[in-house]
């Protein structure tokens, strides 16, 4: 490697971009994949407006295969996809782990019986502090990447996984907008039956591009993406002519796809929905086993219902940065996946990054909010406003040319305060490792409770700051 490409500037050629980040990685942490890297329970405030516990499972399993500039999700991932039964065998562990902090009692009578011990991000509690949180009815299925990307999780997995899942309310996975698409669809109606079988509320039509039979005991009728529905627009940016077009190629369960190619931009991986098994065949965890005994009734707490929530990150509305970061991902292609979820009937959560690279502190905040209005534009249910962090490498180099410092916190507070004032939706501040975006001791605690404070409640709370703080601000 030659000097110039530990020192040379960011690339303005997008095809010479990967390399440039690449170069700069530190090493992959050692990760097991019969293991998740990480779960944590925490608080959420819910779409009823309830507050709810999440258990969030952070699963290991094959890199993602785009190279953002900001991202530091590869260092828990491995370098091949991982074997079919790794991914539910992470969950039932890290089900198994969470039931083991039960305060009382042998068996889970329901979610809401497992205790929390509580987690250091987003909006959970300290580590190590038992507490009794409220009902546990949702689960976040995290893995560094996209969870549709058959490369990483194995899609003849899905069911399984499915049944492990079905207990809970709302399944949140994450996803790269260039792989929301059918297999987004199948999954959806595997966690609304428990991983087979037609859904359980018999077949609803939805949004026109999805229609299933009611009630009619059929398989439901070949589901219809975006490009096939007929948006132009969706056609020209899908580059799969191999396959049929963009949702064009048969799925086959037992073969896993592709891995998209992000040097496509616009790349989709799509497949037809037909052909998914639904016999999860490894042992089923004790959500499972709620499951089956989990009445629709109790299963619709809430009024929210089971329901998929995929999180996409759009990361900024600025078209420029954006662009800039490496993820291959145009503005427009992130309205057509948000589009292509709402008509389905599965809720979108949103990533925003609070200062990225290239932007000053006062030009981060006007972008923090377009890009929260983006988000609402296009029917986020949640926008989580993450403080850009460095640790993949290439931040630290973009810093040292003075193109990236990391957000100050008044930076997030503002964007936070705007965010909720809208009333739009649920806006979250991500509280992982917050300390690192202040700079005075004194008043940090108490600007860290407002932040939590207003992920929970969804209004405005009353500014915090010691007076020096306050000074500064002006
Ligand atoms: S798409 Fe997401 S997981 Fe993949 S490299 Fe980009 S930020 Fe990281
Ligand atoms: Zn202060």
């Amino acid at each position: 490697m030659s000097l110039n490409d530990l020192t040379g500037a960011y690339p303005e050629r997008a095809a010479e971009r990967d390399r440039w980040i690449l170069a700069r990685r530190p090493p992959r942490d050692a990760v097991d994949p019969w293991h998740p890297n990480a779960f944590l329970l925490e608080e959420e405030r819910a779409e009823s407006g309830e507050i709810v516990s999440v258990a969030t499972i952070f699963l290991t399993n094959r890199e993602c295969p785009w190279h953002c500039l900001m991202c530091d999700l590869w260092k828990n991932t491995v370098t091949e996809s991982v074997a079919p039964g790794a991914i539910p065998a992470q969950i039932d562990y890290a089900l198994a782990e969470l039931r083991k902090r039960r305060s009382a009692g042998s068996e889970a009578a329901s979610p809401a019986d497992i205790p929390i011990a509580g987690s250091d991000r987003g909006q959970g509690h300290a580590l190590g502090s038992l507490v009794r949180m409220p009902a546990l009815r949702q689960i976040k299925l995290y893995n560094s990447g996209s969870f549709f990307d058959p490369r990483a999780i194995p899609p003849e997995d899905h069911a399984a996984i499915a049944q492990r899942v079905a207990a809970f309310e709302r399944v949140i996975v994450e996803c790269h907008p260039a792989l929301v698409g059918e297999p987004g669809l199948k999954f959806r109606d595997l966690i609304e039956t428990g991983g087979g079988g037609r859904p359980a509320h018999g077949g609803v039509i939805r949004g026109g591009i999805t229609q299933r039979h009611a009630g009619s005991g059929l398989p439901a009728a070949p589901l219809r993406s975006a490009a096939q529905a007929g948006d132009p627009a969706y056609n020209a940016v899908g580059r799969v002519p191999s396959r049929g077009g963009i949702y064009g190629a048969m799925y086959n369960p037992c073969v896993p796809g592709p891995t998209p190619d992000p040097s496509q931009e616009g790349n989709v991986s799509g497949a037809s929905a037909a052909g998914l098994s639904s016999s999860g065949k490894a042992e089923r965890g004790f959500v499972a086993a709620m499951a089956q005994r989990a009445s629709p009734d109790s299963a619709d707490v809430g009024g929210c219902g089971k329901k998929l929530e995929v999180a996409m990150g759009l990361e900024t509305a600025h078209p420029r940065v954006l662009e800039k970061l490496n993820k291959r991902m145009t503005l427009d292609q992130f309205r057509r996946a948000a589009e292509f979820l709402r008509r389905n009937d599965i809720a979108l959560r949103v990533f925003v990054l609070v200062k990225p690279p290239f932007l000053d502190e006062a030009e981060s905040l006007v972008w923090a909010k377009r890009s929260v209005d983006f988000a609402f534009d296009c029917g986020a249910a949640v926008v989580s406003l993450i403080p850009t962090r460095i640790g993949n490498g290439a931040l630290e180099a973009l810093a040292r040319r003075g193109e990236f410092s990391a957000p100050k916190l008044a930076t997030l507070e503002a964007a936070v305060d705007y965010g909720v004032g809208l009333k739009r939706g649920r806006v979250f501040a991500d509280l992982w490792d917050l300390e690192k975006f202040s700079d005075c001791e004194t008043c940090f605690a108490q600007r860290r409770a407002r932040l939590q404070e207003m992920n929970l409640r969804q209004i405005a709370q009353p500014p915090a700051g010691c007076d020096r703080c306050r000074e500064r601000a002006g």
